[in-house]
């Protein structure tokens, strides 16, 4: 039996080379390769609906520009990351949501699949923390 800790890098790692080798789904969804169904956009992201929701209201704020992980963010990133947020609360709140959770998975422990780095956008239901 592999030890969870391996398990988990090789997920972790077999995401990335996918991510290289198929094509990112998000990058592809931004080039218009690939269907979603889309909230909002500006120049430097879009908001789609999550495919598999989490909540009455889940989107994914997207930069268009393809940063793997909030890990690989730079100094260079802090507007973008900045506008991200800002969208989030925007979108949130074009949906009636005054309560609502802006959370950025990073990497597979933590929940992410897909590496292009996404916020997503949980409101509509009461949200328990810890999360799990
Ligand atoms: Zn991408």
């Amino acid at each position: 039996m592999i030890p969870s800790a391996v398990r988990r890098l090789l997920v972790h790692l077999y995401g990335k080379v996918l991510m290289k080798t198929s094509g990112c789904p998000f990058c592809k969804i931004i080039a218009h390769e690939m269907p979603a169904t889309l909230a909002y956009q500006d120049d430097r992201c879009i908001v789609i609906e999550d495919i598999h929701p989490q909540a009455p209201i889940h989107l994914l704020v997207i930069p268009r520009r393809h940063l793997a992980t909030l890990a690989e963010a730079a100094e260079e990133d802090e507007g973008l990351m900045g506008h991200l947020l800002i969208v989030a609360a925007r979108v949130a709140q074009e949906r009636g949501s005054h309560s609502y959770r802006a959370v950025i998975n990073t990497n597979a422990e933590a929940g992410q699949t897909i590496y292009h780095l996404h916020v997503h956008v949980l409101a509509g239901r009461v949200l328990r923390w810890p999360p799990g």
